[in-house]
């Protein structure tokens, strides 16, 4: 399983705050730094202002983890 899937797994518990601290934070940087799950999650609905907050999360960790995967 791809670490993409792992995390697609789990939208349902983050979106009802399920998820433990550590578990949501990871997840939370995923989405800002891969597209291709945001397009996943937001399909999903419920993610407008979530979003909004990782555009802003993905330009700072853009900024602190240059060169990094
Ligand atoms: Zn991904």
């Amino acid at each position: 399983m791809t670490p993409c899937e792992q995390y697609r797994n789990q939208l349902d518990a983050w979106l009802d705050d399920e998820l433990d601290s550590a578990d949501a934070a990871a997840l939370e940087k995923h989405l800002a730094a891969c597209p291709a799950c945001r397009d996943v999650f937001q399909s999903h609905g419920a993610l407008a202002g979530r979003i909004t907050e990782l555009a802003e999360l993905s330009n700072r960790i853009a900024v602190k983890t240059a060169g990094a995967d």
